[in-house]
């Protein structure tokens, strides 16, 4: 395994707190769990939790239809100005100038949606949870299907951030979030039905892969996606040795006699 998990990642990176997973690859039950057994070698196996809850919302919205990269600077931004050494994030968020909040995460892209929608939901924490520590409790500490669905009640929460947040900061165990490079992965190697969407493939892989290592299969399957088996340019495209889960995949949609791509839900 090497330990390199990327600073910029939604988890937080190396710097992001969480436990060294341990487990034995030979006892794998699916071929979902045998996948996230290979990354784990490959990348990291951590489980997670213990991120402030509110600020891992706010960090979720702003990577929404946008790259680590760019939503990371917008991030880093909106923390040094909202977050001061006694300042509680909610508050400040909850009466922030909305033209003031869009110019600081502009890297984000979308900046006029989600500043009004970040500061419409810290209003709601705010009114219904008191601030940041309350917040922190409920996620923590509330039955899960009940965070996730008061989640995604809120305007501009979908499931992949109502995930994220019951993974990086409340610590729940198997919980899958499912991101484009999850589905488009998850669908190619035949872990989930071609046409599944994202919400049928999180059923498929929280189904199939034991709870401890639903975090770092996450994790190290966006960085596979980044590494190998990228949305234009699969890695076995030219070469048939060039993907370390060669071996595992059902190759949906990728055809590389012809050097053809296709979403899975369009293969033959
Ligand atoms: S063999 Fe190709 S399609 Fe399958 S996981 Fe590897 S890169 Fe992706």
């Amino acid at each position: 395994m090497t330990d390199r998990e990327p600073t910029k990642n939604i988890s937080g990176g190396d710097a992001g707190g969480g436990n060294e997973a341990r487990f034995d690859p030979a006892t794998a039950g699916t071929r979902a769990e045998a996948v996230v057994d290979r990354l784990g070698e490959l990348y990291w196996t951590k489980t997670y939790g213990g991120r402030d809850a509110f600020e891992c919302l706010v960090r979720t919205i702003l990577s929404q239809n946008t790259s680590d990269t760019a939503s990371q600077p917008a991030h880093d931004a909106l923390v040094d100005r909202y977050s001061g050494d006694s300042a509680d994030l909610v508050d400040a968020l909850a009466e922030a100038d909305q033209q003031t909040l869009a110019e600081t995460i502009q890297s984000a892209g979308l900046y006029n949606q989600k500043s009004e929608r970040i500061i419409a939901i810290a209003g709601v924490v705010r009114e219904e949870f008191g601030g940041e520590a309350g917040f922190d409790e409920f996620v923590r500490d509330e039955d899960a299907d009940i965070v996730r669905d008061r989640l995604l009640e809120m305007n501009g929460v979908g499931p992949k951030t109502a995930d994220c947040v019951l993974l990086f900061a409340g610590g729940r165990g198997g919980v899958f979030p499912v991101d484009t490079h999850v589905h488009r992965i998850a669908r190619r190697m035949g872990l989930a039905p071609a046409d599944a969407d994202h919400e049928t493939v999180r059923e498929y892989i929280e189904r199939d892969v034991p709870g401890e290592k639903c975090g770092f299969g996450h994790t190290a399957m966006i960085q596979f996606g980044r590494e190998y088996c990228k949305a234009r340019k699969p890695a076995c495209l030219d070469d048939p040795e060039a993907c370390p889960l060669a071996d595992r995949c059902d190759q949906v949609g990728v055809y590389p006699a012809s050097g053809e791509v296709v979403d899975p839900s369009a293969a033959d």
